[in-house]
């Protein structure tokens, strides 16, 4: 079932978009965790890290080089950033559109939230 990121994608709600081509897009975290919060994700419905497939290698890969890009553009590249997905219910997933958190601007602290 398609999500708010596809409505994103096809340009039917807004979003403050950073980075696009024919395969990913990139844009604001409507509710950022750090200076810099950006959704990386492909334009292709894939609804989690756990519905890949081989055909889908090769966005994998331009997923972390528009990451990448887009972190050099944030001016975060040097002092470093955190990548990453969730998956499913354990995994934090909110939203069940295949993507990328790319979070900077500040030191992130510890990889997991205390959970106590
Ligand atoms: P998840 O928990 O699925 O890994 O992350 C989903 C992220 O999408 C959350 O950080 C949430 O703030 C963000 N988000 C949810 N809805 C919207 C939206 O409509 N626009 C934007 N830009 N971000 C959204």
């Amino acid at each position: 079932m398609s999500t708010i990121f596809k409505k994103i994608v096809d340009k039917e709600i807004p979003a403050d978009i950073v980075y696009e081509d024919d395969e990913v897009m990139a844009f604001r975290d409507i509710n950022p965790q750090a200076p810099t919060h950006v959704l990386v994700i492909p334009k292709k419905e894939i609804a989690t890290a756990d519905d890949v497939t081989d055909d889908d290698a090769l966005i994998l890969g331009k997923l972390f080089l528009a990451a990448a890009k887009i972190a050099r553009e944030e001016g975060i590249a040097e002092s470093g950033y955190r990548l990453m997905v969730n998956c499913r219910e354990h995994g934090g997933q909110e939203v069940y559109h295949l993507h990328m958190h790319l979070l900077g601007g500040r030191s992130l602290g510890p990889m997991l939230a205390d959970m106590d």
